[in-house]
């Protein structure tokens, strides 16, 4: 058999490979281009074009493509042929070093929120050398970054390359102060923990609303559902398992360091997590796996749904950003470590987390909005869309004895003064100790639990990254000028904790009573994704974008626009969706039924027969259908109106405010109806059928 340590990263330009395939000259320069984020020279990228296309023909590729994650939609590529022709009529393989730095795709179909006008429709793709080449299906993949000519970031890539940098800045000169002279880089890390669904391709493709929005629009709830916890940690299935071995394998190759897997709490949910990397390579792998996830349970004649809520009534799908910050050195920042000196540099980047969670909990709740990930967060079901923080009693603890000034005592030890005395143990937990916080901190790193499970992991890390960034320089700034540093660092922690510590929740977060608890803290609830678009323009945001470098003006008001746009066209199509299926689905087949029922009614009641089963469930189903009918007219109407709306947050507004409600009205009808139709009449799957099938 195959020794997973044979193949493992068989299909990436790595290091290794690199080492083996280029001159030590050239090898030394790619890494200093990769290590400093220094530019490229041609005759170098001419050496590694060179390399890197006789590796991928070695590995059976034909293509190679820029590949990026454009604004919506997950990632795009164009594939290219290395194929050139020669004069006698023959081809070479050729690939050069321009084609490997820069390319051209016409782009002019990816949104761009106005920033590239239609007659300028190119633009240009740039080779991230920090994330490595690979190859899937026969291609070989360069990941890259999007821009426009303008030099306007088009994709998801660019801003969080940008934010990278403004915390490797802040954070090194934090680090100075605290004399960490050889530290010269600090990268952020990111492990995505992904959660996704598994069912029957059969079933999957009776069912048009899984089909053409990734989620049930209707659909009773079955007999059993999640609440025996009967799935979670529970063993696999053998299909299952089958489906993961080969995910494994695939993601392997792609050097992709997937780890652990099990059952989730709802029936027919999963979940993967890879160790953590670096967040640009980890933004990369999590967009790989999740279309290899996709594609590889086709194989096995399964669907793979990433849709945040694909059931109601059944758990939805998140991921988990496993967060931190990392020196070149090896240090951890969010490690806590044995020393006072240690602790000290410790507690002051946790509490340049809890400032910047606090200070920016709108944009982090912007990061994680979308239609899917609505009926997920602030859903009735579902945790509010609160951010909070999670610190645990043993932190907690800590911080409450720095903000009183009273010392704190743990088995015979005492804490009283930062950088003097040695904090008391904190234990790194692993097993989830609150499951209900968005945001925990999970003993050296901290989880941000709100992001959907189709998100890019980008957009969250983007917005954490720039907000720890705006904490970090904030404190450099004041520590800098500090006459004494320890008395002054004691007191910037002290002061950030009093001024931020409405941001922590230990308890539950899904509780009632903590929606109102929040509101009483001055914290938000932005329970939709066309409200909380509008924070991203709020003054203090575009400061901060615009101080650290990430987004222009005109790159904000192009995300906003964006945003919005996309809502709109997702509820459209749910509603078109919704309406086609209440047309051609349901109410044609419920309206056989009563033909079935009345016929018998009538039969009986010739024969005689004074009271008929058949009579009251018809009239009970015909009062409903009836009401369907009524909904399907009121939501082309109102859909009909959304023709004559062209501003671009009050159209998100009205899809919002008018057509989800029908949509829930039509659905709530039907569902009644199903639990009353013979299961052999019913037009699609049931939600047994779907959550039940795969054995
Ligand atoms: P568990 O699966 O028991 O929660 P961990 O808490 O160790 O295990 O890890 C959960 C996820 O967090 C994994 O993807 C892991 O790689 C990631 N992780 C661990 N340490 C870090 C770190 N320093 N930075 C980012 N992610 C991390
Ligand atoms: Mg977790």
């Amino acid at each position: 058999m195959k020794q997973v340590t044979d193949y493992f990263g068989c299909l990436v330009f790595n290091d290794k490979v690199m080492k083996s395939k280029l001159s030590s000259d050239v090898y030394k320069k790619l890494k200093k281009t990769i290590n400093d984020g220094k530019e490229l020279d041609i005759s170098v990228a001419n050496s590694v074009a060179q390399a890197m296309k006789d590796w991928a023909i070695e590995n059976g590729a034909t293509h190679y493509t820029h590949w990026f994650q454009p604004m919506t939609g997950s990632t795009a590529e164009k594939h290219d042929s290395f194929i050139s022709p020669e004069d006698d009529g023959s081809i070479i393989m050729e690939f050069k070093g321009k084609e490997l730095i820069k390319g051209e795709p016409d782009a002019s179909s990816f949104p761009s929120g106005g920033l590239r006008a239609t007659c300028e429709a190119r633009g240009y793709t740039a080779w991230d050398p920090t994330s490595y080449a690979f190859i899937k299906d026969k291609c070989l993949c360069i990941p890259t970054a999007f821009c426009s000519y303008g030099g306007e970031a088009l994709d998801k890539k660019t801003p969080l390359l940008r934010s990278m940098q403004a915390l490797n800045k802040e954070a090194l000169r934090i680090l100075k102060l605290f004399g960490q002279n050889s530290v010269t880089s600090v990268k952020t890390t990111v492990g995505p923990e992904q959660e996704y669904f598994l069912i029957d391709k059969e079933m999957y493709e009776k069912r048009k609303d899984l089909i053409y929005t990734g989620r049930t629009l209707f659909g009773a709830m079955a007999p059993k559902g999640q609440e025996l916890d009967d799935h979670y940690f529970g063993s696999i299935k053998t299909r299952v398992q089958e489906f993961m071995n080969d995910l494994n394998e695939e993601l392997w190759k792609l050097g992709i360091l997937a780890k652990t897997e099990h059952n989730e709490v709802a029936p027919a949910q999963h979940e993967l997590a890879p160790i953590f990397a670096t967040t640009n390579i980890a933004a990369d792998h999590n967009q790989i796996t999740m279309e290899m996830m996709q594609r590889i349970a086709k194989k096995h004649d399964l669907v793979c749904l990433l849709h945040e809520k694909p059931f109601k009534g059944v758990n939805g799908s998140g991921k988990h950003n496993n967060w931190s910050m990392s020196t070149n050195t090896g240090i951890n920042l969010l490690e806590p470590g044995d020393t006072p000196a240690e602790n000290a540099q410790f507690l002051l980047f946790l509490v340049s987390v809890i400032k910047a969670v606090d200070e920016y909990q709108d944009l982090l709740r912007i990061s994680v909005a979308s239609a899917s990930n609505d009926f997920r967060l602030g859903a009735n079901e579902a945790p509010p869309a609160i951010i909070s923080i999670f610190l645990g009693s043993e932190l907690q603890a800590v911080i409450d004895s720095i903000e009183t000034g009273k010392p704190l005592k743990t088995d015979g030890k005492t804490f009283l003064k930062i950088g003097a005395d040695v904090l008391p143990p904190l234990p790194k937990d692993t097993t989830d100790r609150n499951r209900t916080s968005p945001f925990a901190f999970t003993g050296n790193k901290f989880e941000f639990r709100a992001l959907g499970s189709s998100d890019s992991i980008s957009c969250a890390n983007i917005m954490l990254n720039t907000a720890v960034s705006e904490s970090l320089r904030q404190f450099a700034d004041r520590l800098e000028k500090a006459k004494d540093f320890s008395t002054e660092l004691h007191e910037l922690i002290k002061e950030t904790i009093i001024k931020h510590k409405r941001i922590i929740f230990n308890g539950n977060g899904y509780d009632d009573s903590w929606v109102q608890e929040a509101k009483k803290r001055g914290l938000l609830n932005l329970k939709s994704t066309p409200e909380a678009l509008q924070y991203y323009l709020h003054e203090k945001n575009v400061k901060l974008f615009t101080s650290h470098d990430i987004y222009s003006v005109n790159e904000i008001n192009a995300r906003y626009e964006i945003g919005q746009e996309h809502y709109s066209k997702i509820v459209n199509i749910e509603a078109l969706t919704c309406l086609d299926m209440l047309n051609k689905d349901y109410l044609p087949a419920i309206s056989k039924y009563t033909k079935n029922l009345a016929e018998t009614a009538s039969l009986k009641k010739s024969l005689g027969v004074s009271d008929s089963y058949e009579l009251e469930i018809l009239n009970k189903i015909s009062g409903e259908l009836a009401k369907a009918y009524k909904v399907k007219l009121d939501l082309k109407l109102v859909l009909d109106g959304a023709k004559n709306i062209s501003d671009c947050t009050e159209l998100s507004m009205y899809y919002k405010n008018n057509v989800l409600p029908l949509m829930e009205e039509a659905r709530e009808i039907i569902d009644s109806i199903e639990l009353d139709v013979d299961s052999r009449d019913w037009p699609v799957p049931s939600y047994g059928d779907l959550l039940y099938s795969v054995k």
